[in-house]
């Protein structure tokens, strides 16, 4: 038997520099460096993930920086949007800030009762600050003052080309249609943090992926044993699902849908934090023990990285 996954694991994106990515996301965002590797399918590209303190699973925004790709466009099908919460009093802190770094944004706007500041990273990719409630306590040694800081991932949302087939997606992974606000459709895990994805009924321009676009949103599955039984379940629907794949700090499917977004399915552990201290998390690049001997060369091919001083090992 299959579980109601609790809701977002992370969210995934591709940039094209890796350098201004992590400046932005650290530096204006005030989010942590949880883990640097690399694309374990593309050695030669750098994976970063952001996160709280420990990189909790709903906390973590990760991406590919690809120097070459060309810029993404945004329509269906496509992941359009990643939203983080911020608490409800701390609007003004954000606007400020944003305004501070030179950040254009939209709002803030009410939207099912919170309040949204709509803006992009450096690189396109359409970020959003959603007022809320969440289980995540903020990093306490990060360079937000914790009061404003940000408590992981509100949402996602989708624009599907198929948009009946990718709510039967959510509605079986144990996402709830719970409200509905013009052409948004708000779905709903039974968990306590990165539970919601808004669904946008709406036609329109076809995306294209690139610099600034989504790649794909994963959601929480309990452990190894139940992802088989998801890929059991997906498989005997007829849908493109693919082999569970061991991603060393989990271990992940990715299902396609008939929608046109790809999901992941990803266990809660064993987590970022399994091969390091809390206190080094981010420092240095981990790579996967098959390519160890081979370190001094990839790290050669990789575009390089300046850590923020904060992030330097002592
Ligand atoms: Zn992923």
């Amino acid at each position: 038997m299959v579980t109601d996954t609790p809701g977002i694991h992370h969210i995934t994106g591709i940039v094209r520099d890796g350098q201004r990515n992590l400046d932005f996301y650290t530096g204006v965002l005030g989010l942590r460096l949880v883990k640097q590797t690399v694309n374990f399918n593309e050695i030669f590209t750098r994976h970063l993930f952001y996160g709280d303190e420990t990189g909790t699973p709903g906390t973590s925004l990760t991406f590919f920086p690809y120097p070459a790709e060309e810029d993404g466009r945004i329509g269906q099908p496509q992941i359009t949007t990643a939203a983080l919460v911020i608490p409800p009093g701390s609007i003004e802190y954000w606007s400020d800030r944003l305004t501070a770094h030179n950040i254009e944004f939209d709002g803030p706007f009410e939207r099912f009762d919170e309040t949204v500041l709509r803006f992009t990273d450096p690189d396109g990719t359409q970020l959003e600050l959603v007022t809320g409630d969440s289980s995540v306590k903020p990093w306490p040694d990060g360079p937000i003052p914790t009061q404003h800081a940000i408590r992981g991932i509100h949402s996602v949302t989708i624009r599907s080309v198929s948009i009946f087939v990718t709510a039967s997606v959510l509605d079986t992974l144990g996402f709830e249609l719970v409200d509905q606000e013009g052409d948004r459709v708000r779905y709903q895990a039974p968990g306590d943090r990165a539970a919601i994805v808004d669904l946008l009924d709406r036609d329109g321009e076809f995306g294209r992926e690139g610099v600034g676009s989504i790649h794909h949103v994963a959601v929480r599955i309990s452990d190894e044993e139940e992802l088989y039984e998801w890929h059991n379940l997906f498989r005997d629907r007829g849908y493109d699902v693919s082999r569970v794949h061991d991603r060393h700090f989990f271990h992940s499917l990715y299902l396609r849908e008939p929608g046109g977004i790809l999901f992941e399915l990803t266990t809660e552990g064993p987590g970022l934090t399994f091969d390091v201290d809390t206190d080094t998390l981010g420092q240095s690049l981990y790579l996967p023990p098959s390519l160890e001997e081979d370190r001094e060369m990839i790290e050669g091919q990789l575009q390089p990285l300046e850590l923020p001083p904060a992030l330097k090992p002592n």
